[in-house]
């Protein structure tokens, strides 16, 4: 479609007017300093950019500006193991030929090279995404933004698709301290499969996920795959095809997002705004101009919940860094001018200097057809969701005394009998395990999504001799679904789980509609049954349960199982001491001696946490001062590297 207008436009039938929003914005100056290595397609300037063109925007103004605390390795590991995390942390550019067994571990190479800086690099992008839950759980602010955050391919002991840490699933832990039921959004090209995983075979978040799918990184999210155990119907996938245009995407994401809202009814959204479905991407293959991306924005402004709004993807970085300013704008409810203002790296802008980043002339391979096909399954899917929340309402223990209570006899190793009518204790998981499955359709369920992931790596021509697999694998809820919420699997009354039969996705002729849609050679590898040798690997299920510092990788419950573990001795300092955290400035970020090669040398100071507007507005115009040139690689066509994120 053209897509030239100049006037946003909010989505059509919100859930109501949209009202005047309270924005919380972390950015973190010292980010734009980091560099993956020289070509890598991932380039942090884009943040730095995006950044300076909010400020000459004057959209400081309307929101309050912070740098969070960067994400600690004890942060980090209420999702990773701390081996992973401590690798991350250890090592360098200079060491990494001494750990050339853990590179190979933990994926770490050639998508996700070691650099500089990898570690800090790595908390600044969690603490933003903490930090910003954090002060959507207290009600500081309506919605948050981290533009630093959204690396969702991120596992729990696997670094993937330039992903090392993944912020969002840390973001989610942190609300699901308050929150009943998440829900993520993932608009970024790639299948968001770090954060489906770490919430599979739960309830309490649902994963939304928009994507390329077929012959593309990373391979999973298949239409079929819908969450196993408790979790069932709460991943919700919608492949796509080359060259969907803003209107084509707009028919899907609104119906589909609106469904999930009246049926799922969330507390809390997070939404993951890759920049590299946007038209010329580098790596992507979408063709949405950056008012068709920035309706998704609007339309989950719209119904006026708690938003973590994050970056992700992205590699056009003119593109990117327009569209998030502009989605800024949205958020926080301005109209921006259609010519962009003087700034920093304004070059990277020319030769037009346009805030519109527009479609191009590539055909929509997206028939109406095929997107109505995938529509109907998926909104079939959601409606199975319908009557679960008030379910999860009246069994899902969500008191904070009461979880921490039980934690700290849980870490005391007492796993006694007073829980065990209220929740599984991490421990209880492994003596689960030998029991029959709840639901008998989970474990092949949990398989095939084990295989397709195995596959993919195989697709992606790694080695998958090895040990990486486990870390592929969905966490313990595949095969004791009870151990994550116990209660509503306690009372049985999860729908899910009593109606296998009837899903949706496993019609063989939806099955078929996708099929069809993806390359003949890509769906048979994917969908092939796990080699015995893989099944017999038995799944980390006791390992996502127990508390992090076991190495087992595994994410599904382990993601929620953490929570409650860290709620436990840390509910306190959130509402005391993290408090403090939010508004201190950490001025003693030691990160500019860590500026890399082709990043522009860094134009501003990072705006202390809170800064006044004033403040804000010093910055910026000293930042204008400064004017680095273009990387000489910036955006010009598909080059060779890495191939994701
Ligand atoms: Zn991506």
């Amino acid at each position: 479609m053209g897509g030239t207008n100049l006037v946003y436009e909010p989505a059509s039938t919100p859930a109501a007017p949209s009202q005047k929003k309270r924005v919380a914005y972390f950015y973190d100056s010292d980010v734009g300093n980091y560099a993956y290595v020289a070509g890598h397609p991932m380039k942090p300037h884009r943040i730095r950019m995006t950044h300076s063109l909010i400020m000459n925007y004057g959209l400081y103004k309307k929101m309050e500006i912070y740098r969070a605390k960067p994400a600690t390795r004890k942060e980090m590991a209420q999702f990773h193991t701390d081996e992973y995390v401590d690798f991350l942390w250890k090592v360098t550019p200079d060491n990494m030929d001494q750990f050339t067994k853990e590179q190979t571990k933990y994926n770490v190479g050639d998508d996700c090279p070691v650099f500089d800086g990898l570690f800090e690099f790595c908390g600044i992008s969690g603490g933003g995404s903490m930090e910003g839950a954090a002060r959507l759980n207290r009600e500081k602010c309506d919605i948050a933004i981290n533009w630093a955050g959204g690396l969702h391919h991120a596992k729990k002991s696997e670094a993937s698709g330039f992903c090392y840490i993944n912020d969002i699933v840390l973001g989610i832990i942190e609300l699901l301290r308050y929150k009943k039921r998440v829900l993520y959004i993932d608009i970024d090209v790639h299948h968001g499969d770090g954060v489906e995983e770490a919430f599979y075979t739960t309830d309490r978040v649902m994963t939304v996920s928009f994507h390329k799918y077929g012959e593309y990184f990373p391979g999973t999210g298949e239409l079929r795959d819908i969450g196993v155990g408790l979790g069932k119907y709460y991943a919700v996938n919608f492949p796509l095809r080359d060259g969907i245009t803003d209107e084509t995407y707009k028919s899907i994401f609104e119906p589909v997002i609106g469904a999930v809202m009246q049926w799922y009814q969330p507390e809390a959204v997070v939404l993951q705004c890759g920049g590299d479905s946007l038209s010329g991407d580098r790596l992507g293959c979408f063709n949405l101009s950056m008012r068709g991306h920035a309706n998704c924005v609007g339309f989950v402004k719209s119904f006026n919940l708690p938003v973590l709004v994050l970056g992700g993807g992205g590699y056009t970085m003119r593109n990117v860094s327009r569209t998030w300013c502009y989605e800024t704008g949205v958020l926080v409810g301005q109209n921006l001018t259609p010519t962009l203002p003087y700034c920093d790296f304004y070059e990277y802008f020319g030769p037009d200097y346009e805030l519109d980043v527009r479609p191009s002339n590539m055909e929509n391979l997206n028939s109406k057809e095929y997107l109505d096909k995938i529509l109907a399954s998926v909104i079939q899917n959601l409606e199975r969701t319908k009557a679960v929340p008030s379910v999860q309402l009246t069994n899902v223990p969500m008191d904070h005394e009461r979880y921490r209570e039980e934690q700290e006899a849980a870490m005391d190793d007492h796993e006694e009998d007073t829980h065990a009518d209220t929740r599984h204790l991490p421990r209880q998981a492994d003596k689960r395990i030998s029991h029959p499955m709840e639901d008998s359709d989970s474990e092949e369920e949990m398989e095939r999504y084990i295989a397709n992931k195995r596959n993919r790596r195989r697709h992606k021509d790694v080695d998958i001799d090895t040990p990486l697999g486990n870390s592929r694998t969905p966490g313990s809820g595949a095969i004791t679904p009870a151990g994550k919420s116990g209660p509503a699997s306690d009372s049985g009354a999860v729908p899910a789980i009593t109606e296998p039969e009837e899903m949706a996705v496993d019609d063989g002729e939806l099955a078929d509609v996708e099929e069809d849609a993806v390359d003949k050679m890509d769906t048979d590898d994917v969908l092939t049954p796990a080699p015995p040798a893989l099944t017999s690997n038995p799944l980390p299920t006791s390992a996502a349960a127990t508390p992090a510092n076991d190495d087992t990788p595994a994410a599904g419950s382990s993601a929620v199982d953490n929570i409650k573990t860290e709620a436990s001795a840390e509910v306190d300092m959130q509402d005391a001491d993290h408090l403090e955290v939010v508004d201190t400035p950490t001025v003693d970020v030691p990160a500019t001696e860590k500026v890399k090669t082709d990043a522009p040398a860094p134009a501003e100071e990072a705006p202390a946490a809170k800064e006044t507007k004033e403040e804000a507005e010093g910055e910026t115009t000293a930042a204008k001062a400064k004017t680095p040139e273009p990387t000489e690689d910036q955006e010009k066509g598909k080059e060779a590297g890495p191939v994701e994120a």
